[in-house]
């Protein structure tokens, strides 16, 4: 499939990515998301049913898989 962003010549392949979300002060980080990355400019898209995957993981409060380090840029 071809990108979406305007002006960019890339296709769209599969690809597992971390997937980060912010929920008040916490950062969530998901592992191994299949997701559409383009292979120009890494734009990124979720399927709507990764997306409800990812929710109802996140009301499901599981135990995680392991604990990231979180680093402030400045
Ligand atoms: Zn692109």
């Amino acid at each position: 499939m071809k990108c979406s962003i305007q002006g960019c010549p890339g296709e769209y392949e599969h690809r597992l990515v971390i997937h980060t979300v912010k929920r008040g002060a916490d950062v969530l980080v998901f592992e191994d998301v299949p997701a559409e990355v383009c292979d120009v400019c890494s734009d990124m898209l979720l399927a709507p049913a990764t997306i409800r995957h990812i929710e109802a993981l996140m009301a499901n409060h599981p135990k995680p898989r392991k604990q990231a380090p979180v680093y402030a840029y400045t």
